[in-house]
């Protein structure tokens, strides 16, 4: 794609994707330009101060299983870091579960009933799969394969499906074998009972995180590269239309503050969603890639931050809440991720509801949402009504997860092989890859964009977080 005379490039979108790659190309001596549609950097990993309170999306940790990946986090940071012990737990019937499960804590917490039932079925599934193996084609066979149908209802069915919104035998395999951090029931036990030091899946109990200003420091950290090195940080700018000759992107229209501008260069990368990208090219898609599009779907949220009048709510990063009939599904505490987070005394948690554009909960009123999420959390008898003050916020986050169901795979390679039809654009982050990966993958995708353009190096960023790595 670039030759020895290739030295601009313009990135659609300021997340921490698009982001990382400008900083290396700014770095080598190109020209870049960044345009990013909200007035700030940072995408998913933005940060807000207000009235004393710093706040993220939900909780951000941060951590790579490649050392030089965080060491190269800290550089970004410039000694604005610090390490936090992580602590995560499950909420339910009005008691704490450690996650990853426990089998101490489960044989603690559960009724003895639940703990037979649990065994039990255990057993029976792991005797049903040597006769005749159960596929992985789903969550829900992958998770009761592993763990028994007691404990998929428990602790993964009914929270999987409440914070996705659909059920889990419509979500891929791919979406457990990421993200639950132990094999089996069987491994739970043994761990817990003899603690290798090597599991097959290594669990992230100490994460990076800024010291103050929110995970949004890091995306302030590649701004100041950036722009340090020369390049250019458009906001406000919306990708309007990309411009195309005979496969080949000429320019790019964006609009900003009302005008429309337009603005050329040797190469193109985008990190926005691939389902936003697509319809702007040119004339637009062939019917098949518009039906693959169509078949992308997103999870949105939504962010209640709530204003506490006490130091802390639990010592806990975040805390997942499985139970149906309360409409929160996560709580993090950012005072756990940084001291600084909230004025003396005070504690302010984010509260997150699934919800998508165009739903009910979408439209409610923010003073409405802060009421229920407010409610909920006395339900659950974390906190008592007069410690919730006044004065939240609510963010919407429509592009929050990519929905890995039973036919996404196929979806995305039609559309990723329609974008290879073009000479000098690449798509690449979470959103531009469709993939539910972390922060690390992304910026792990910007490097590795810009090591192909730079160095023709052979390194495929559509390779990162693709396979069945945890992610811890
Ligand atoms: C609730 C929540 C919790 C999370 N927790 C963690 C965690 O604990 N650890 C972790 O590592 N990761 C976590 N993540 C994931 C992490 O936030 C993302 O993987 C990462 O920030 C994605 O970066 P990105 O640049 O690929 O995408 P994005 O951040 O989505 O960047 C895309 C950018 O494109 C911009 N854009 C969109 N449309 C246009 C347009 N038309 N024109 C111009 N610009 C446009 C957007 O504004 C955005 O800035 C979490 C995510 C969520 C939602």
């Amino acid at each position: 794609m670039p030759d020895a005379t290739t030295r601009s490039i313009t990135v659609f979108g300021g997340g921490l994707a698009g982001l990382s790659a400008a900083q290396k190309f700014t770095a080598a001596g190109w020209d870049v330009t960044v345009l990013e549609i909200e007035p700030k950097v940072g995408g998913l990993a933005s940060s807000w101060t207000r009235d004393g309170y710093t706040f993220d999306h939900g909780p951000h940790r941060l951590y790579s299983s490649l050392e030089s990946l965080n060491d190269h986090f800290k550089e970004v940071l410039d000694g604005n870091w610090h390490y936090r012990d992580r602590l995560s737990r499950i909420y339910m019937q009005k008691r704490f579960f450690d996650y990853p499960l426990k089998a101490s804590n489960v044989v603690k917490s559960l009724s003895p009933w639940l703990l037979f039932r649990s065994f039990a079925d255990y057993a029976a599934v792991r005797v049903r799969n040597a006769v005749r193996p159960i596929p992985d084609d789903n969550f829900e066979n992958w998770v009761i394969k592993r763990f028994g149908r007691t404990l998929y209802d428990l602790f993964f069915g009914m929270y999987t499906r409440k914070a996705w919104g659909i059920p889990c035998t419509e979500i891929s395999a791919d979406w457990a074998s990421q993200r639950i951090s132990l094999l089996s029931l069987w491994d739970t036990v043994k761990k817990t009972l003899f603690k290798p030091k090597n599991t097959p899946r290594t669990y992230v109990s100490r994460f990076l995180y800024p010291k103050t200003g929110g995970i949004g420091e890091l995306g302030r950290g590649y701004e100041r590269m950036i722009l340090r090195d020369g390049g250019r940080i458009e906001c406000n700018a919306r990708v309007h239309k990309v411009n195309v000759e005979k496969g080949h992107i000429t320019s790019v229209t964006y609009e900003q503050n009302g005008e429309l501008k337009e603005h050329s260069s040797d190469l193109y990368l985008s990190t926005i969603p691939l389902t936003m990208l697509v319809p702007l090219i040119g004339n637009g898609p062939p019917p098949e890639v518009d039906r693959a599009i169509n078949g992308l779907i997103h999870k949105g949220i939504i962010c209640v931050y709530l204003k506490l009048d006490r130091p802390q709510l639990t010592p806990d990063h975040w805390v997942y809440i499985p139970e149906e009939h309360i409409a929160v599904h996560r709580i993090s505490e950012f005072t756990n991720f940084s001291e600084d987070a909230a004025p003396e005394g005070k504690s302010m948690v984010c509260a997150e509801i699934t919800s998508t554009p165009g739903d009910e909960r979408w439209s409610m009123d923010d003073a409405d949402l802060i009421k229920l999420a407010g409610a909920n959390l006395v339900e659950l008898g974390l906190l008592s009504k007069d410690e919730v003050l006044d004065g939240g916020f609510v963010k919407r986050v429509d592009y929050a997860y990519p929905i890995y169901d039973l036919t996404y795979r196929g979806h995305v390679r039609s559309v990723m092989d329609y974008l290879k039809t073009f000479d000098n654009m690449v798509s690449s982050g979470r959103q531009g890859l469709f993939r539910y990966g972390n922060m690390d993958h992304s910026i792990a995708m910007g490097h590795a964009v810009a090591r192909r353009l730079l160095e023709n190096s052979a390194i495929d960023h559509e390779e990162v977080a693709a396979g069945e790595e945890y992610f811890g």
